[in-house]
């Protein structure tokens, strides 16, 4: 039986981005992961109640803003949950998540400025998940 594994969902060419694009990975590198792993898409920032296309957020210490300037880190926190509690339901304990986002990020993202500058640091759903034990890739690391 494959593993079972959470994506983000814009890696599977879902548009769910702030933008409203998505960041499919390559065909080739989609076949490998769906060969090896039942994937489980999720969007953190969708499931938290946002909308897309959405105000780019960052985190700013323990809390999460947007561009504009509101307080999103409920939003942020209830799709990391709902993330968290799609892993559990289907037994992953792997992820695959979109490098430097707010919420899928994995050592690595934005600092909190909006000037395009990356901090060691990790989003608000991968800092959940790992916390619970589950593995947390980079799609450039698969
Ligand atoms: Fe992709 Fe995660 Fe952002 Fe949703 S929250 S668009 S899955 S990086």
């Amino acid at each position: 039986m494959k593993k079972k594994a959470i994506i983000s969902a814009c890696l599977l060419g879902v548009d769910c981005r702030y933008d409203g694009g998505s960041n499919k990975l390559h065909d080739a590198k989609l076949r490998e992961l769906k060969e090896k792993y039942e994937l489980i898409p999720v969007c953190p920032e969708c499931y938290g109640g946002l909308t897309t296309p959405r105000i780019p957020s960052e985190r700013v210490g323990d809390k999460v803003l947007s561009k504009t300037g509101t307080d999103v880190t409920a939003e942020f926190s209830r799709g990391a949950e709902a993330a968290l509690y799609l892993a559990k339901l289907f037994g992953a304990d792997i992820a695959v998540l979109k490098e430097n986002s707010p919420s899928c990020g994995s050592g690595c993202i934005y600092d909190g400025s909006f000037g395009g500058i990356l901090i060691s640091g990790d989003g608000v759903t991968a800092q959940l998940l790992k916390e619970n034990g589950i593995t947390v890739l980079g799609e450039s690391s698969i």
